[in-house]
C-alpha cells in the first residue's frame, strides 16, 4: 500500500492507494496558504493519519509516501526550491514531514505526478512515452519516457507551458512574452473571449457575458455549442494557439501518446478533434505514424496516484 498527497494552491489531498492502484480513503483540507509551511505539513500529517484510520491500517502496512507540489522541486533532496503558486522557496518537504511521519517520502513536480498517474492507471497506460498536458488556470506538462518521469538533470524539465508561440506575444508571468501558457490556458481563453466580446457586442458571446458576469471555459463552449459566430471565432483562435505547442511537443520527443488534461479537457471530442485537425496539418514529420492524441481519464485523482507512485518511477534514484 502506498499513500499520494496532491498538495495545490488552494487544496490538499491525501489518498490510501492499495496494491491494485485503487484508492482506499481519501481526505482533503484547504490548504490557506501564506501559512508558516511547518503548519500546512502538519496538516499534511494529520491528513495522512486520517486515511489511514478511515481504511482500518497502519503505517507500518505502507510502502512508501508520494507527494505533488506545484514549482520546481528537488527530488534528491526531497525540497521545494521555489513554488509561485503556495508561495514556498527551499522549504525541505521530506525533512520537516517525515518528523511526524517516520516513513519513505518521495517528492515531484504536480504536473509530473499526474502524468504517471495517467500513465500508469489512466489514459497512457500502457505506452513507452507519453506527454500529458494540464490546460487549466496555467499549462502544465508531464513528461514520461521509458516508462520513468522525465526531469532533467536538474528537476525542471517539464515546462512546456514556457515554450514561445507567439513571438513577442502576451507577456508571461515567468519573464517571457508569448508563452504558450498565455495562449492556451483557461485564463488566457477567458482574456480572448473578453477581446472578441468587446469587438462584436451584438454577439450571443457578449450576451453571455452581460448576463453572467464573467466569461469561465464552460459557458464559453457553451455559447460555442449554440453555434455564435464570435464564439466560434474565439475557439478557432484557442484551438490553433493550443495545436501550436502540441505540434512542438510532438516534433521534439514523437510520444506515443499525447494526454490533454485540466480542467478544458472535459469538452472531450469537441476540444480534440479540431486540434488533431491542426496537427496533422503541422507536424514536421509527416511520413512516421503520429503520436495518438487523447483526453485524460482520472481528473483530480491522477496527482494522487503518480505521487503514491513517485517511488520507483522517477529518472533518477531518489535516496
Ligand atoms: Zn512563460
Amino acid at each position: 500500500m502506498r499513500i499520494g498527497v496532491d498538495i495545490g494552491g488552494t487544496k490538499v489531498s491525501c489518498a490510501l492507494v492499495g496494491e491494485d492502484k485503487t484508492i482506499l480513503s481519501k481526505v482533503s483540507f484547504d490548504t490557506r496558504g501564506g501559512r508558516p509551511y511547518s503548519e500546512v505539513l502538519r496538516d499534511v500529517a494529520d491528513s495522512i493519519y486520517s486515511v489511514l484510520d478511515l481504511a482500518g491500517i497502519g503505517l507500518e502496512e505502507v510502502e512508501a509516501i508520494g507527494l505533488g507540489c506545484p514549482g520546481i522541486l528537488d527530488q534528491q533532496k526531497g525540497e521545494v526550491i521555489y513554488s509561485n503558486n503556495i508561495a514556498w522557496e527551499n522549504v525541505p518537504l521530506v525533512k520537516t514531514l517525515q518528523t511526524y511521519v517516520p516513513k519513505e517520502i518521495y517528492v515531484d513536480n504536480d504536473a509530473n505526478c499526474a502524468a504517471l498517474g495517467e500513465y500508469l492507471c489512466g489514459a497512457s497506460q500502457g505506452t513507452n512515452s507519453s506527454v500529458t498536458v494540464t490546460l487549466g488556470t496555467g499549462v502544465g506538462g508531464g513528461i514520461i519516457l521509458g516508462g520513468r518521469i522525465h526531469s532533467g538533470f536538474n528537476s525542471a524539465a517539464n515546462a512546456v507551458g514556457h515554450m514561445v508561440v507567439v513571438s513577442r506575444g502576451v507577456p508571461c508571468t515567468c519573464g517571457r512574452q508569448g508563452c504558450w501558457e498565455s495562449y492556451a490556458s483557461i485564463t488566457a481563453l477567458i482574456r480572448m473571449a473578453e477581446e472578441i466580446a468587446a469587438q462584436f457586442p451584438d454577439s450571443l458571446l457578449a450576451e453571455v457575458k452581460r448576463r453572467s458576469g464573467h466569461f469561465n471555459g464552460r459557458n464559453i463552449f457553451d455559447t460555442a455549442r449554440q453555434h455564435d459566430e464570435a464564439a466560434l471565432k474565439l475557439l478557432d483562435r484557442y484551438y490553433f494557439y493550443v495545436s501550436e505547442g502540441i505540434i512542438d511537443i510532438i516534433n521534439v520527443f514523437q510520444p506515443e501518446m499525447i494526454v490533454i488534461g485540466g480542467g478544458i479537457s472535459s469538452e472531450g471530442d469537441y476540444l480534440l478533434q479540431p486540434i488533431l485537425a491542426h496537427v496533422n496539418k503541422g507536424v514536421y514529420c509527416k511520413q512516421v505514424p503520429l503520436p495518438q492524441l487523447t483526453i485524460a481519464k482520472l481528473n483530480n485523482d491522477a496527482g494522487l496516484l503518480g505521487a503514491a507512485y513517485l517511488k520507483g518511477y522517477q529518472a533518477t534514484a531518489v535516496k
